[in-house]
């Protein structure tokens, strides 16, 4: 069926397809045999293109794990027939978020299964960590994914956080890599002409990282194991990848840390990145 046995290439590496609340969010994480994907609020057809531009056949994909309902993480899941159904991939959301769609979605029971806070998922050599996060949404999760026996090799994926509890903070501190929401530039965000409400929401405690608190939180989760650090979600109105950069970068600078600081593309595929060295067979 789907269990594959292509060769990825060495080591834990991702990437993402797009990377904003326009474009949609769709993280691809994948080992050396096995390849998930962290939600996919894509239309099909361009998750489907960004997979193959990345080396990874859609049926390979051993699963999908959403984040939360926001239309932006799970376009192409509410369509008559979803991505998923499509390539037989299993999805595994929140009960909340199950419940939220309704039956307005294109997925057989058979490929429907739930996570929570706290559970484990192994899809073929990753483990799939899901935590509880702080955002305006019924059951919201971010994933930090490792490698069966290299726990050491991880990649978190944290977008849509609208601050970062103690708790949850150190359950991501030290992965190998982050992929971490700077959504918005404040002063951008204030004097942006959005409607009062919206403003409000997303600098709320439930909705988005400015860079200033991308750049608080990436120190708190940061470590000189941390090789990559990847600011996702950034919006196209209200920041500039410069304006996150400088933030998040400087402040690692401040703590004497020195990974790898580059913002994804909010639109199309990013580029391959790999999680430091690949000591498969350490
Ligand atoms: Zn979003
Ligand atoms: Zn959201």
């Amino acid at each position: 069926m789907i269990q594959a046995e292509t060769p990825f290439g060495p080591g834990l590496a991702f990437a993402s397809l797009a990377s904003s609340s326009v474009f949609g969010n769709a993280y691809l994480v994948r080992g050396a045999g096995s390849a998930i994907l962290i939600d996919c609020g894509l239309s099909r057809r361009a998750l489907e293109q960004g997979l193959l531009e990345l080396g990874v056949p859609p049926a390979s994909l051993g699963a999908i794990f959403i984040t939360h309902e926001h239309t932006d993480h799970t376009r192409s899941l509410c369509l008559k027939v979803s991505f998923a159904q499509k390539h037989g991939i299993p999805v595994f959301a929140g009960r909340e978020v199950w419940r939220s769609f309704g039956y307005a979605y294109g997925l057989s029971p058979a490929l429907r299964e739930e996570v929570r806070d706290g559970d484990e998922v192994a899809v073929g050599e990753l483990r799939v960590a899901a935590l509880e996060k702080p955002h305006d949404a019924v059951e919201p999760l971010c994933y930090r994914v490792s490698l069966v026996g290299q726990e050491w090799h991880s990649v978190a994926v944290v977008t849509d956080l609208g601050h970062l509890p103690w708790t949850l903070a150190d359950s991501l501190r030290g992965a190998s890599a982050l992929v971490l929401e700077s959504n918005h530039d404040v002063r951008m965000e204030m004097t942006s002409g959005r409607p009062r409400y919206l403003i409000e929401r997303v600098l709320g405690n439930l909705g988005h990282l400015s860079n200033e608190q991308a750049a608080d939180a990436v120190v708190r989760l940061a470590t000189g194991a941390t090789t990559q650090v990847t600011l996702a979600h950034l919006s196209i109105d209200c920041n500039r990848p410069e304006l996150a950069l400088d933030a998040v970068a400087g402040a690692l600078r401040r703590q004497g840390l020195a990974p790898s600081v580059e913002a994804l593309p909010a639109g199309g595929t990013s580029r391959l990145y790999h999680t430091g060295a690949a000591a498969v067979s350490a």
